[in-house]
């Protein structure tokens, strides 16, 4: 009887709170419309038009905002331009609402809600917690807008950077002993056109993913009383792009050089062995350490021993468990030794050889027991679970389809949520207009339209 009548209770205070809740929002709505209509956003007979053209006066007209308050009216000066035939309010690019029917609050959220769940969530997340009511589509088109201007502000930067137009300042003392640059590739998949033309492992020869390739940049200072590194708490920052990797290692260099590198006594690379990283690390930083994350290594231990589980039977698992230990020890000549004891012809010898060139041209890449002592990290499961997650956990879920804008507009947001630079998207005056973007950017975000 209690318990039924606090039940009763709940759901009645829960009525409540949302009734009021709902008032709430309606008076907010009316007091921002009222502040908004003390100016009405008349800047004289002329304004410029973005083509630099004078645009005459022409009346007042209204615009209707969706708000995190729910709809505004906003009544604004209205301009024409002759020569270009199009209008424009010189308020709206004030209040950052030019060509968008969301206010950046709003924005911000939505950005928020589908860089962390898909679109369709993120529209029953709105309304059930903020009691906003939007669809699936608006969603995605915002979330995509401000995400693609974001990835063009981040590529424009870099240009910067990397050109020595900006110097980031140093970071601040004390210094960070060590920066880790961990990279990795994963594959998103793609809607057909956006996959198109890349040679792909399915039946049909087409490839149904594209690689997004990444990067976690973390410092290290301090060591476990056993001598384990401890990467520096909140240290993480990340960058992805789905671009070649001329674009990638303008964009790694950047975030290398805005994280101190210059001033950090040891960087340290890592990498799974993919070629193109090392390319990469030995042009812009080659006094650093290069080492092949031990994750990924174990790997290619397991799919060499695999090729010989017929050939050793019974003794496969000690094999494999002696193969280890000598990857972890950086003991890769009596690995490389051991695995050409096998005993293969044909095919099966192909595979083999290739699995040890793998081995034997990271060799140095893999003295584990040397970085050990050095107190460096390996691989570390932390930075490829970041990757994943920035990565994974939003845009390879399943049933999911891609184009490249859209996937770089996610995983630009996701990245700069997972780096703590989240308010940075919203600080930056050309937000929401992907158009003024440099056109070796634009190009990225133009390339596929399809999906
Ligand atoms: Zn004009």
């Amino acid at each position: 009887m209690a318990a039924r009548s606090l039940a009763a209770g709940g759901a009645g205070l829960q009525a409540a709170e949302l009734a009021i809740r709902a008032a709430m929002t309606r008076l907010g709505a009316s007091v921002l419309e009222q502040l908004l209509a003390a100016d009405g956003g008349h800047r004289g007979p002329r304004a410029t038009c973005s083509a630099g053209h004078q645009a005459e006066f022409v009346s007042y007209r209204a615009k209707l905002i969706d708000t995190v308050l729910g709809p505004v009216r906003l009544r604004r000066a209205w301009c024409h331009c002759g020569q270009c035939g199009h209008g424009l309010a010189p308020r709206d690019g004030e209040l950052a609402v030019q060509h968008a029917s969301m206010s950046p609050g709003l924005r911000a959220m939505v950005a928020r809600a589908a860089a962390a769940v898909p679109f369709a969530r993120a529209a029953g997340l709105l309304a059930e917690l903020a009691g906003i009511t939007l669809t699936t589509k608006r969603i995605e088109r915002s979330a995509e807008t401000d995400g693609q201007a974001a990835s063009a502000a981040i590529c424009a930067q870099a240009q910067a950077i990397s050109s020595g137009k900006v110097v980031p300042l140093p970071p601040p003392e004390p210094l960070p002993d060590m920066l880790y640059i961990a990279v990795d590739g994963t594959g998103v998949p793609m809607v057909a056109a956006a996959a198109k033309d890349r040679p792909g492992k399915g039946p049909d020869g087409q490839a149904h993913t594209r690689e997004v390739k990444l990067a976690c940049l973390f410092t290290q200072t301090t060591l476990t009383e056993d001598g384990h590194p401890i990467r520096d708490h909140g240290s993480s920052s990340y960058l992805a792009t789905f671009e070649p990797a001329g674009r990638f290692r303008q964009l790694v260099d950047a975030e290398a050089r805005r994280r101190g590198a210059a001033h950090i006594r040891q960087l340290v690379v890592l990498g799974d062995g993919a070629v193109w990283i090392w390319n990469i690390a030995g042009e812009l930083f080659p006094a650093a350490t290069q080492i092949v994350d031990i994750y990924h290594a174990r790997e290619h231990v397991h799919d060499l021993a695999t090729l010989a589980t017929r050939l050793l039977r019974a003794s496969h698992p000690d094999w494999l468990a002696d193969r280890l230990d000598e990857l972890d020890a950086g003991n890769i000549p009596a690995l490389l030794a051991a695995g050409r004891d096998l005993n293969f012809t044909g095919s099966l010898a192909r595979e083999r050889d290739k699995q040890l060139a793998y081995f034997d041209t990271n060799a140095h890449r893999m003295r584990y027991a040397h970085f050990r002592d050095l107190g460096m990290f390996i691989g570390s499961g932390v930075v490829e679970a970041g990757c994943k997650a920035v990565i994974g956990q939003r845009l390879k879920l399943s049933g999911m389809r891609w184009n490249i804008p859209g996937a770089t507009a996610i995983a630009t947001l996701r990245c700069q949520q997972a780096s703590n630079r989240w308010e940075e998207i919203w600080q930056r005056p050309h937000n929401q207009t992907p158009r003024t973007t440099p056109a070796t950017c634009q190009r990225q975000h133009t390339q596929t339209a399809a999906g």
